[in-house]
């Protein structure tokens, strides 16, 4: 049976899948006139952005950082509502709590007045070393935010405007030829540059291999903030979702698109439970790397593009933890004693290390009903690599217990008894629930200084009527720029 969405007269989109990116693209699709419809292969929306509640304890799955709220309230001021009627969101004042196993502890006020200082008496640094440092930080981004996170790098318009011929003018001051870490050593104390390397995770990343230019990303924790939806997390996803029902938009879920029928350089219906719908234009949020060789393996694929290093994925273990822990906050890092051999394990050996640093996010802290009283909902994860093949039925006990002896090491007390409820999502279940290739979290790597440019773009090159959104192709992984693959295509689509 072969389908038309177009039951009006009006345009129509088909969007396969409801990840952010996807979410997002119905939103503006919708408001631009066409008729959209999504097809979403799981029996929920958010794709890595979901939620689950265990035993009272309620646990975001997914994202844990939320920065630059402002492009989830812009897509309700586009559509004419006011975002605060249905979203709402509080800024932290603390970004993160860190912490090392010889006892030292920083608390990183978002602030960066207060952040300098802290820095300075925490570290021994002058102040104004820190200072410089999210100055810098907040000089890339003004420079070059715009042009690689607003703008499709791949069409020739982007790379004839004032702001790029500014930006590259001030080239060299970029830190492209130093890694970040090579960049952050002028802090002057290793364990204020470890913390500044961390930020290479933020897009999965090593900040040994990654170019200093990354070292925009603090700006967006201490220039913009960070933030915490009211509801947690999965608050983005449901708002997200009503917000393109009530314009109209149709979701069908448990429908994975099987494959892309195409002629003639365009798509020309997608096939979904053996039937086949047809649409004007058609919006893929799978990863591109299966976009290619499930959907359309009749196409030639842009090899050099998909062979890209993946960036790291995930293990996190899901904690109903039976204590209060007021030294935490919502977010805490346990550092690891040696950061550059952790990092070689997972972009060398593409294995764990023995000594892993280990996050810890807890929204309890701040959403009082994600928790029995008196109890925390602790998601703790680890920097794990993408998934090709390892053996991780033996991996993950291991890795366990060693996440085990760090928080102990660090909080002197035995955890292990505290932990009343458990489940864990690693490399090979985020690849299986999300269809993202080798489990990885935010496509490919930026361990070089060309990846940004060998990212897909938001057009296909062969096929006229299909776009690429969500975080494998440009600009990249992470709420923000998922949010942002979904404007560049309304950027590149037409009106219906
Ligand atoms: C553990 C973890 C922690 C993270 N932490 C953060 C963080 O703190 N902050 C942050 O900003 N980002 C974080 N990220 C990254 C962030 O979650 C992702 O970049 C973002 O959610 C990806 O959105 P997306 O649009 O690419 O879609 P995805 O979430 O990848 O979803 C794609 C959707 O498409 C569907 N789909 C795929 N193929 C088909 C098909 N053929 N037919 C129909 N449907 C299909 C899938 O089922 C899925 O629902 C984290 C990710 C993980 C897993």
């Amino acid at each position: 049976m072969r389908e038309k969405l177009n039951t009006l007269n009006t345009k129509t989109a088909l969007i396969i899948g409801a990840g952010i990116g996807g979410l997002a693209t119905s939103i503006r699709l919708a408001i631009k006139g066409y008729q959209v419809k999504v097809f979403e292969a799981n029996s929920y929306a958010g794709g890595k952005l979901t939620a689950f509640e265990k035993k009272g304890y309620r646990f975001d799955a997914g994202p844990s950082l939320f920065t630059m709220p402002h492009y989830i309230d812009e897509l309700f001021k586009l559509a004419g509502k006011n975002p605060k009627d249905h979203f709402n969101y509080q800024k932290m004042e603390t970004a993160c709590h860190y912490f090392w196993e010889d006892g030292t502890t920083f608390k990183a006020h978002a602030e960066t007045e207060k952040f300098a200082s802290e820095a300075s008496k925490t570290f021994d640094v002058s102040k104004s070393v820190v200072l410089n440092k999210l100055k810098h930080a907040q000089f890339l981004y003004q420079k070059t935010g715009k042009i690689f996170m607003e703008k499709s790098l791949h069409k020739t318009s982007t790379w004839f405007s004032k702001e790029v011929a500014d930006a590259l003018l001030r080239l060299p001051k970029y830190d492209l030829y130093k890694t970040m870490h090579e960049a952050n050593a002028m802090l002057k104390n290793p364990k204020l540059t470890q913390l500044f390397d961390r930020y290479a995770t933020y897009n999965g990343s090593s900040p040994y291999l990654a170019p200093g230019i990354l070292n925009v990303i603090p700006h967006l924790e201490h220039g913009i903030g960070t933030f915490l939806p009211h509801g947690g997390m999965h608050a983005i996803t449901t708002s997200l979702v009503q917000l393109p029902k009530d314009l109209g938009v149709e979701f069908n879920f448990n429908s994975p698109v099987e494959k892309l029928e195409t002629n003639n350089g365009k798509v020309t219906g997608a096939i979904i439970n053996g039937e086949v719908k047809t649409a004007d234009l058609y919006v893929t949020n799978m990863d591109v790397v299966p976009t290619y060789r499930k959907l359309i393996p009749q196409e030639k694929a842009p090899e050099k593009t998909l062979k890209q290093e993946r960036s790291s994925s995930a293990l996190i273990f899901y904690w109903g933890i039976k204590k209060d822990f007021p030294q935490l906050d919502l977010h805490n890092i346990l550092f690891s004693e040696n950061y550059k051999a952790e990092f070689d394990h997972l972009f060398q050996q593409k294995t764990l290390y023995h000594d892993p640093t280990v996050y810890i996010n807890i929204t309890s802290k701040y959403e009082v009903n994600d928790a029995p009283k008196g109890c925390e909902n602790w998601f703790v994860m680890i920097n794990s690599p993408a998934n090709v093949g390892q053996d991780w039925d033996n991996m993950i006990p291991i890795a366990r217990e060693h996440i085990i002896q760090k928080i102990n090491k660090v909080l002197k007390t035995d955890i292990t008894p505290l932990v009343e409820v458990e489940e864990i999502l690693e490399p090979r279940t985020i690849e299986s629930k999300s269809s993202s290739y080798q489990g990885a979290l935010y496509g490919a790597a930026s361990n070089n200084k060309f990846a940004a440019f060998l990212r897909h773009p938001n057009f296909n090159r062969k096929l006229k009527n299909l776009f690429h959104v969500g975080g494998s192709v440009h600009p990249g992984g992470g709420i923000p720029l998922c949010l942002l693959s979904a404007k560049i295509v309304d950027d590149l689509t037409p009106t219906a």
